[in-house]
């Protein structure tokens, strides 16, 4: 089946997103009165935690091409390897 959504926490009707995860609690995010709890994270409602997760993988993605880059040369003396794995 094709979907909109790119990952399931995207998703407000994925299980993960279920009002069973819901704390009684409101979002953390300033200002926001959502519902907090799904199956990722006890502290933010879907909406927040969809944004939180897609920025944390937007910056793995990041450190992903830089250290392929790396590995292609241009920054060999500058990345610790350990750290990129
Ligand atoms: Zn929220």
């Amino acid at each position: 089946m094709e979907s909109r959504w790119q990952n399931d926490c995207e998703n407000p009707n994925d299980p993960g997103n279920s009002p069973r995860y819901h704390t009684g609690e409101p979002c953390i995010e300033a200002g926001c009165n959502l519902p907090a709890g799904t199956v990722w994270s006890p502290l933010w409602c879907q909406f927040h935690n969809a944004e939180r997760l897609m920025r944390i993988e937007g910056q793995l993605r990041r450190i992903q091409s830089f250290c392929a880059r790396a590995e292609g040369g241009n920054y060999k003396e500058e990345v610790n390897y350990e750290r990129c794995a």
